[in-house]
């Protein structure tokens, strides 16, 4: 069998489809969008057909309600940002402590720089957000909250509608990182009270360098990039046509393919954590016992090394990870498991499984065999395994919510 690929929360593989629907604007489509000219125009509509198919995915209301931008990262600094120009006199953002880096480090760098006030709402062992402390944080000072709709290394889904809602009572924006979610389960914005949301193409089977930013019609919204007048004002640069239509043609096929791909993923997702659940024992799958993404599963071994698990499945031609940021020789455990409480028996040893519509049984089954012969060689070279007291870890329990202050995220 050849390679297996389960990282698909870090990129997932281009649709061929969506390559074909690309080639031909790198080629006699060549166009700039904007230009009046039959080059352009042909170009100009297709841009607005690949608008219409994002606005279907998310069940946005009204045309120009979405912005492409370059990816997610630039989705989630341009709401931000734009919040804190356009929310006059309120100066404070509401986040969480397990936000992808591309919120997190914003946030650092506008308390540092700027005096923003930031409240980090804490999760608990399940990766569930605090409300009680999210509608204390709110008040005639914020700006905006940002919450993520799915986190990316756990799978957990926050009620983001229900934080919306709360955001306005108190007069803020709402923003969400929909990143993780868009593509992978149904959306439907206008049934929604969240003013700005964020995707990404290469999280849904679509280009990289390519994302968009819904802004709900009515939304004051200041632009991040200034220049032409693309994007309606309000992101300058030379659409990148043939991402865009990849993007477009990535959104229809998820939106086609979602109830199928959802309920046979699920399955498949499944069918791998139970089996490594009861073949390898003492782990627990963190984040696991609530509502989570179909995709996704994160594993943590007691007493290992989870880079040392990620190792030898790349060497047997498995692609998983971990959430870990790696910095000059030492591992920092993942900023989202801290948060959660993971004991530190465990913290080091988790693993990150995320699927896709590409995977099949067989590979999965492939996995389980291949994983429990590593765990299991490793436990057997492993002194600390050796040494282990207590119960395992899946017995372990702490109902308190982990506060752990400024996340370090990088
Ligand atoms: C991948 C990811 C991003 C960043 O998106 P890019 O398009 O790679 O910039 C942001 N947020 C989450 C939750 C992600 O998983």
């Amino acid at each position: 069998m050849g390679s297996i690929y389960l990282d698909n929360n870090a990129t997932t593989r281009t649709d061929p489809d969506v390559v074909a629907a690309m080639l031909p604007y790198f080629t006699e489509q060549f166009g700039n969008a904007s230009s009046t000219h039959d080059f352009g125009a042909g170009v100009g509509d297709s841009v607005r057909t690949a608008r219409r198919a994002l606005q279907k995915l998310l069940g946005a209301a009204f045309d120009h309600e979405v912005i492409y931008t370059s990816g997610g990262t630039e989705s989630d600094n341009a709401a931000i940002l734009s919040a804190l120009e356009t929310q006059a006199g309120r100066s404070e953002i509401v986040t969480t402590t397990v936000e992808h880096p591309a919120i997190l480090a914003l946030a650092a760098d506008l308390a540092k720089t700027r005096g923003i006030k930031v409240h980090y709402i804490a999760v608990d062992r399940d990766g569930n957000l605090d409300i009680d402390a999210y509608r204390r944080a709110l008040g005639p000072q914020t700006a905006i909250a940002s919450v993520m709709w799915a986190n990316n290394e756990t799978g957990t889904i926050f009620p983001v509608e229900t934080l919306a809602t709360l955001a306005h009572e108190a007069g803020a924006l709402f923003h969400t990182d929909a990143v993780q979610a868009a593509g992978r389960i149904p959306i439907d914005l206008k049934a929604t009270a969240i003013d700005m949301l964020s995707l990404s193409g290469h999280k849904l089977h679509g280009p990289k360098g390519i994302g968009a930013l819904y802004v709900r019609k009515g939304t004051r919204f200041k632009p991040l990039i200034r220049g032409g007048h693309q994007e309606r004002g309000r992101r300058a640069g030379t659409e990148n046509s043939p991402a865009i239509i990849g993007l477009g043609k990535a959104a229809e096929r998820a939106l086609t393919l979602m109830d199928e791909t959802q309920t046979r993923v699920r399955g498949l997702r499944d069918r791998l954590e139970q089996g490594v659940l009861h073949r390898i024992g003492h782990c627990v799958v963190t984040g696991g016992s609530q509502n989570r993404l179909p995709n996704t599963t994160n594993i943590a071994f007691e007493y290992l090394d989870g880079e040392a698990i990620l190792l030898h499945l790349n060497r047997a031609g498995i692609a998983a990870s971990s959430g870990s940021a790696c910095t000059a020789g030492s591992t920092e455990p993942s900023h989202v498991l801290r948060a959660m409480g993971v004991p530190a028996s465990a913290l080091h040893g988790a693993i990150r499984l995320s699927l896709s519509r590409d995977n099949s049984v067989a590979e999965i089954d492939r996995v389980l065999e291949v994983l429990t012969g590593i765990i299991a060689r490793l436990r057997e070279a492993s002194p600390v395994w050796q040494d282990r007291k207590g119960p395992p870890v899946a017995e372990w329990r702490d109902p308190r919510a982990h506060d752990i202050g400024v996340p370090q995220h990088v």
